[in-house]
């Protein structure tokens, strides 16, 4: 099983020819769908075949009232907390030609997801197999899923997004798995050393430069994604969870990307069921996985909806 701590926001989308200055108005198309980077990475999970869980916060509101209509339609658990006066997380995204965007977001109940309900929620942290969570609810209610679920002995993940003030306010002494891409880990990294990264081009570093760079962080395992690139795997000596090598890289799928909104979350998402669904394999085999799976989801429009199910997966990729 699989348990993801974090977000639901209902994504609004307009899309326009071109965005926006100040004070100008575009016609343009609209359509909305869930969202938010928990319930994005959890129907991943779901849909590769994991047994899914998701802890969050919905308002009591319409949005919460479909977040929870789409999770049974998705085959997902749900414990979620309805704190009274809060709304659902919303994005307002705005979209051009070039697929570049504008989004804001209210948080709403997604900021304010308690320490005292994911403690409560302390026998199905413990009981799953994987926890999986990310920056984008209430950081002290992520760090204690990651206790409550370390403490148990249970695979801990943490992909560190958005970047934001949460980056720098996280511990990150309960997670075996950090998950940043570029940005996130110059970020992470930044946080962790007081001070900003020499340049933030993780591109243009060797892999041993990069391998002595995550080990900085003190976590077990950094899997840094680098997007069409694919990404770097780090672990920390004598914890190689099943892998031949301390370091390596695996090449980005060729894919033919049109929107890659929410290829992060795939790769979480799968990443986790993978650990999940086949605990005695090598870490290269989950990676892998998640970095297929993670390319295939940028071949269609979307978040939540863009997640491939197993039998599209095995269509492309087989196994
Ligand atoms: P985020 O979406 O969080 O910014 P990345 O851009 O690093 O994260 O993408 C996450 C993963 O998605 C990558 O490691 C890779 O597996 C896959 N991916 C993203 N963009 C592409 C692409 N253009 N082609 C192939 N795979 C991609």
């Amino acid at each position: 099983q699989v348990a993801v701590v974090g977000s639901y926001n209902q994504d609004h989308v307009w899309v326009a020819d071109r965005l926006p200055a100040p004070g100008e108005t575009r016609l343009g198309r609209y359509h909305t769908g869930p969202g938010g980077k928990g319930f994005n990475q959890a129907v991943a999970a779901a849909r590769l075949g994991a047994q899914t869980l998701f802890i969050g916060a919905l308002g009591e509101d319409p949005a919460g009232e479909h977040a929870m209509d789409l999770a049974r339609e998705y085959h997902l658990a749900m414990r979620v907390q309805r704190p009274p006066g809060e709304a659902t997380g919303s994005a307002a995204v705005i979209v051009d030609g070039q697929g570049r965007n504008q989004i804001v977001v209210a948080p709403g109940a997604n900021a304010v997801l308690s320490e005292r309900f994911v403690r409560g929620q302390a026998e199905q942290l413990r009981a799953a197999h994987v926890v999986l969570t990310q920056l984008e609810v209430n950081t002290a209610a992520v760090e204690t899923a990651l206790a409550l679920a370390r403490s148990a002995g249970r695979i801990t993940i943490l992909n560190p997004a958005p970047v934001d003030a949460g980056v720098s306010a996280i511990a990150l002494s309960d997670t075996d798995i950090l998950t940043p891409n570029e940005t996130e880990f110059a970020a992470v990294l930044a946080a962790q050393r007081g001070g900003p990264v020499a340049g933030e081009g993780v591109a243009t570093l060797g892999d041993d430069e990069l391998h002595a760079l995550c080990r900085r962080l003190g976590v077990p395992t950094v899997v840094v994604t680098l997007g069409a690139r694919g990404c770097f795997v780090s672990h920390a000596d004598g914890q190689l969870r099943g892998d031949e090598a301390t370091h390596y890289r695996i090449a980005g799928e060729a894919v033919e990307a049109i929107d890659t909104t929410g290829a992060g979350d795939a790769f979480n998402g799968a990443l986790a069921a993978a650990l999940a669904l086949h605990p005695g394999r090598p870490f290269a085999d989950a990676v892998r996985l998640a970095n297929r799976y993670a390319a295939l989801s940028t071949e269609r429009p979307g978040a939540a909806l863009a997640m491939p199910t197993r039998a599209e997966f095995q269509a492309r990729y087989g196994g």
